[in-house]
């Protein structure tokens, strides 16, 4: 059987140097390999003209069933605006246990805030919300301590207080899964 990789798709322009950071935050926290793949995928199927926002429901969905037999977990970056009925924005998204998840930067820009453009605090927030919502594939649940990546967030000020890691605890329970 071939050794099975997490895939990291990206969809439009990531700065070398970001996906880079990611492919290793992946590895470091999973310990499973990364392959990264760029992507071309015509997602404006998904796109709802009412909000100007996609849908990412569908999107994951799309994601899900085009992933590779070697994906044990496919994760995919996006740039534009998402959105789930219930929320007005989300970060990410991604099925519990499933094989896929899926984030984008575009809530995550300080200029969606009338903030000064912060590339490295940018790249930082997005690199969270992929380990994050990779966790969820995993199994991981929300965590309560307010350092560990899976805490939820629903602003971007909460991703700031998180670290770029697991926690002890998450971690733990990555083991026994
Ligand atoms: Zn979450
Ligand atoms: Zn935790």
């Amino acid at each position: 059987m071939a050794t099975q990789k997490i895939v990291l798709r990206y969809n439009g322009h990531f700065e070398q140097s970001c996906l880079d950071k990611i492919v290793a935050d992946i590895q470091r926290e999973y310990k499973i390999p990364v392959e990264l793949i760029e992507c071309h995928s015509d997602i404006s199927i998904f796109f709802d003209p009412a909000r100007r926002q996609y849908d990412a429901n569908k999107l994951l969905e799309f994601i899900d069933s085009n992933t590779g037999p070697y994906a044990l977990k496919t994760i995919a970056i996006f740039r534009v605006d998402l959105y789930i009925p219930i929320l007005t924005y989300i970060f990410g998204q991604a099925a519990y246990k499933g094989k896929s998840g899926i984030a984008s930067v575009y809530r995550l820009k300080n200029e969606q805030y009338g903030l000064k453009p912060d590339e490295k605090l940018l790249h930082e927030r997005l690199r969270k919300v992929v380990v994050h919502e990779l966790g969820h594939t995993f199994g991981l649940i929300h965590c309560p301590n307010p350092e560990c990546v899976m805490r939820s967030s629903t602003y971007v000020e909460d991703i700031d207080q998180k670290k770029l890691m697991l926690c002890r605890k998450c971690k733990n329970e990555l083991a026994l899964s």
